[in-house]
């Protein structure tokens, strides 16, 4: 697997780019990767070589799971003047069926997780699981919050059937105190979703969020069922069931070796098809040979493609669909600029308040760190407030700024990156300390190129405008040539921002 031609190319480029940039001491061999990435040598089968080898780095799951639903309180950020945050409480992600699935995606991490629970393990959370869960997840928020999002995950959640679901929302009524809002949210492959489930969905307000990987022919190539066939027509027949529906949903694109060199094909298909929340999760996918050796796979997406990736779609929403289309990391990263403080975790300065509960009560101290050294313990024998507030969660939440490198303290882009998720920081800066993400050069890419925009949004939200009102502007000047670019928006028209209300009775009235 190891390419050495490879590996010698990128020890080339090192050598040659830290003589120019020592001083800055960010080039890394992830660095190195990129470059030859720029030079046109990506080479079939090739690894990187994770330059981490201490074994305490192998007890890092590997991979990218997918990931929980965009939550309404980080949609539209760009679309309207938003209050602060509401004060959040905890989060819990569900798995009421653990890491089974009816499907056998390539990338996904967590099928494997069945080898943590005995052979024959009944899979199926009990009512009595899911009554202490309701109870103690609402039990274990501030009296401050008054919303609770409620979150069910895989697996495949919908193997539980409905009636599963509609005991969730009998519990809720039972045991949220007066004056709780309750939101629930459901990531799903989609395969099982019929007018049923639709009708539910829709009724108790779900949202939903839908693993869709772009067009056919890169959806199909990892998102397979266990006959190995691809999904793509039964997830997009899916998505057109929940849009008939009127079900809010996202979607969740995972970005992987065969869709991000094609940004804006993903992205104009996911539009076109009526999806006005996206976001997209980088595949890192790492593996460990006999030797212990540790190596981002070839399914995974290179640093300087995720950058790209995420450049490439800036630059298409912001000159068309600006408050009509929300991507999340666009928005967290205005929620950065805006210093609103609160954004999804991988770009948040701590972890350790996104748990995630297992069929039986076990609890572990996130999504992607279900591993017997993450457990925190079972919620039929210590609460979950009390299991979320323990020493060792409180630590795992600090580790992610405790540890940044250097690397990352002087870099001008912390505020909004934080060093990315604890679970890509693979690489080993120049300067030799450990921690620094193999994505590090896509977020640098990517802020670098936004933070002007992000900078005069602010600058609108900060003056209680919409922050819509840049694209607007830009496109009036031509700068971003829109379909009516220069064209005003008419006052009955629908408004831009994507309220769904007239342009007359929502932002012009604002004085947008
Ligand atoms: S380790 Fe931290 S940043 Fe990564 S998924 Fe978990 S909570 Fe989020
Ligand atoms: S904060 Fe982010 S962009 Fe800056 S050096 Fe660290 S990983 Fe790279």
């Amino acid at each position: 697997m190891h390419d050495l031609r490879w590996e010698a190319v990128c020890q080339a480029y090192l050598t040659i780019v830290s003589a120019w940039n020592a001083p800055q001491s960010v080039q890394t061999r992830g660095t190195a990767a990129f470059g030859c990435v720029v030079l046109g040598w990506r080479t079939p089968g090739a690894v990187i070589e994770c330059s981490r080898r201490d074994p305490s780095h192998h007890a890092i799951p590997s991979t990218i799971a997918p990931t929980w639903v965009f939550p309404r309180e980080l949609r539209g950020a760009h679309a309207m003047p938003l209050p602060p945050w509401p004060q959040r409480g905890l989060h819990v992600i569900a798995k009421p069926i653990g890491p089974i699935c009816n499907l056998r995606c390539a990338y996904c991490f967590y099928l494997g997780k069945e080898s943590l629970y005995p052979a024959g393990e009944s899979w199926r959370m009990s009512d009595e699981t899911l009554d202490a869960y309701v109870r103690q997840y609402l039990d274990a928020q501030p009296p401050s919050v008054d919303e609770v999002d409620f979150a069910f995950q895989g697996g495949e959640p919908t193997l539980m059937g409905l009636d599963f679901f509609r005991r969730v929302v009998e519990l809720q009524a039972v045991h949220a105190r007066p004056g709780v809002r309750i939101h629930n949210s459901l990531q799903t492959n989609g395969v099982l979703l019929d007018d049923a489930w639709c009708e539910f969905l829709a009724e108790h307000r779900f949202l939903v969020g839908l693993s869709l990987d772009g067009p056919a022919e890169m959806h199909d190539k990892f998102r397979v069922d266990r006959a190995g066939e691809g999904t793509f027509e039964r997830v997009t027949a899916a998505m057109r069931r929940l849009l008939r529906h009127g079900v809010e949903f996202n979607t969740l694109t995972c970005i992987h070796q065969h869709n991000a060199n094609h940004p804006l094909r993903v992205y104009r298909f996911l539009r076109d098809h009526g999806v006005r929340f996206m976001q997209f999760i980088p595949v890192v996918e790492r593996e460990t040979d006999d030797q212990g050796k540790v190596w981002i796979n070839n399914r995974s997406v290179l640093p300087v493609e995720f950058g790209r990736f995420l450049i490439e779609v800036f630059d298409e929403w912001f000159r068309r669909d600006v408050g009509r289309v929300f991507v999340r990391d666009f928005d967290a990263a205005l929620g950065a600029w805006t210093d609103r403080g609160r954004s999804p975790c991988v770009y948040a300065e701590e972890c350790g308040r996104a748990l995630a509960l297992e069929h039986n009560g076990d609890l572990y101290a996130c999504d992607h760190f279900v591993d017997p050294e993450h457990r925190l313990g079972n919620i039929h024998e210590t609460p979950i407030r009390e299991l979320a507030d323990a020493a060792d969660q409180r630590q795992f939440g600090r580790d992610k700024s405790a540890r940044l490198p250097d690397d990352c303290r002087r870099c001008p882009y912390r505020f909004a990156c934080q060093g990315g998720c604890p679970k890509d920081r693979t690489m080993t800066t120049l300067g030799g300390q450990p921690g620094l993400s193999f994505l590090c050069e896509g977020f640098r890419m990517f802020f670098g190129l936004v933070a002007g925009a992000m900078e005069a949004m602010a600058a609108e939200v900060r003056a209680g405008r919409p922050a819509a009102n840049v694209a607007k502007r830009a496109d009036a000047v031509g700068d971003a040539p829109g379909d009516d670019a220069g064209q005003p928006v008419r006052r009955n028209a629908p408004c831009p921002c994507g309220s769904g209300k007239k342009f007359k009775n929502c932002c012009m009235r604002r004085g947008a």
